[in-house]
């Protein structure tokens, strides 16, 4: 055994360290984390469960994946950093790993028993990826009198027990949460299949936190601790791109925001299983709320400032926007502010004279052209060097009737509006007319 040489599983390697080019920025499915060592380079091999070739040649000549897969040194997931998952057919419900044998029916009755301990009298269950449905029907079956939804867009589609209903279809959190307000959701060697298994359970458990709902979750996935254990290579094959580990299990778990109610290992250590509440967190609907209410109020004052822009036109005034790149640029081309109307754009840069505005187009030209060709408004986008720019315009002699800068959702008056961006000092404060 391994353990034996390096002690417990997943704990302790040789001292070998990792040259540079076991090393990899790629993104943890389970946890996050960004980097992972090598762990198992397997070559090229061809799909191994669902490429069903039809005959000998067919299967000499499939295409080989590369089986690069490597350890995240924060949580000990084990997956495919070459993986790409348009390169499996999922025609097909995928391959369970387990469906017969009589070890494997004892697990399964355990479960159901256990489920149903935990469930009301007349629960709605929702199964994701529920496949052949069979596990949900079992439960049906065993208490009769509830709603079992089974959503999966490979999977059966006729139920045999009146109480189940299957959908051939994804299970959106968002929609479907509130709708149905599951007791229990349960997922079942789905995981394992998702490039991203740690976004879905935080994006179960985000609507729950938005439906005010806290369901009990159940889900399961293949243990890969004994195949470390033992040294198993056969398990790292290309469909089987992502690994759990107890340990990378429950970090998931941890950076999802569940409770766990219970965490254990069926089938002789080959799957881990948990039962976990749904909890959120508070600061998440905060921040979803802001984010929310932020979105509405830049909308709102694209179209303020951009009626604005449009009346300043109308005036006739000789409007010069201060800034043509970055995020004047940005301003520029999210409130239209187009070259026919707005032809004038001078920068304090030189280097940038003779550049043209991304987007809008105009000429940048360099902002001494204001003292020959003067501009009645000036609009300086970049509201936080406005005062920099005003000591500027004193300087070089430019002047102008007013200067403008966005605050609040509106064009205001940089030297009469209330703003946190500072006023000049008394010699500079009073702009000469034009
Ligand atoms: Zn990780």
């Amino acid at each position: 055994m391994l353990s034996e040489w390096f002690g417990t599983t997943g704990s302790a390697l040789p001292a070998n360290a990792p040259a540079a080019d076991d090393i990899s920025v790629t993104t943890c499915p389970a946890c996050g984390y960004h980097i992972a060592v090598l762990f198992y380079d397997g070559g090229h091999q061809p799909l191994a469960t669902l490429g069903w070739p039809r005959d000998a040649a067919a299967a000499q000549a499939m295409e080989k994946l590369p089986l690069r897969f490597v350890r995240c040194v924060d949580c000990g997931h084990v997956f495919n950093a070459a993986f790409d998952y348009t390169r499996v057919p999922y025609t097909d419900q995928p391959n369970r790993m387990f469906n017969r044998g009589a070890r494997w029916s004892r697990f399964l009755e355990e479960l159901r028993t256990d489920m149903l301990y935990r469930l009301p009298e007349r629960p709605t269950v929702v199964e994701i990826g529920h496949g052949e449905g069979t596990f949900l029907e079992a439960l049906a079956a065993a208490r009769p009198e509830g709603r079992y939804l089974g959503f999966d867009p490979h999977g059966a589609t006729h139920p045999h027990h009146p109480s189940v209903e299957f959908h051939r279809a994804l299970f959106h959190p968002q929609s479907d949460l509130p709708r149905l307000k599951p007791d229990l959701l349960i997922s079942r060697h789905v995981l394992e299949h998702l490039t991203d298994p740690l976004g879905f359970v935080q994006g179960l458990s985000f609507a729950a936190s938005l439906a005010g709902i806290q369901p009990l979750l159940y889900l399961e996935v293949p243990c890969i601790d004994r195949a470390l254990d033992h040294l198993r290579t056969e398990d790292f094959y290309y469909e089987h791109n992502s690994h759990f580990t107890t340990e990378s299990f429950s970090r998931m778990l941890a950076r999802s925001f569940t409770s766990i109610d219970a965490l254990d290992h069926g089938y002789g250590g080959e799957v881990v299983f948990a039962f976990l509440r749904l909890k959120g967190r508070l600061e998440h609907l905060v921040h979803a709320r802001h984010a929310k209410g932020f979105a509405l109020l830049a909308e709102s004052s694209r179209q303020v400032i951009m009626l604005e822009l449009a009346n300043l036109h109308l005036s006739g005034q000789r409007v010069a926007f201060w800034g043509g790149t970055g995020k004047c640029a940005a301003f520029l081309h999210a409130h239209q502010a187009d070259a026919a109307r707005f032809p004038v754009v001078v920068d304090s840069d030189p280097d940038k004279a003779g550049t043209y505005v991304p987007g809008t187009g105009q000429r940048i030209e360099f902002r001494d052209v204001l003292l020959t060709e003067p501009a009645a408004v000036i609009i300086v986008p970049t509201q936080w060097r406005a005062r920099d720019i005003v000591e500027e315009a004193a300087r070089a002699g430019i002047v102008y009737q007013s200067l403008l800068i966005p605050h609040n959702g509106h064009l205001v008056d940089y030297f009469t509006a209330a703003h946190p961006y500072g006023k000049p000092s008394s010699q500079t404060k009073e702009p000469a007319l034009v």
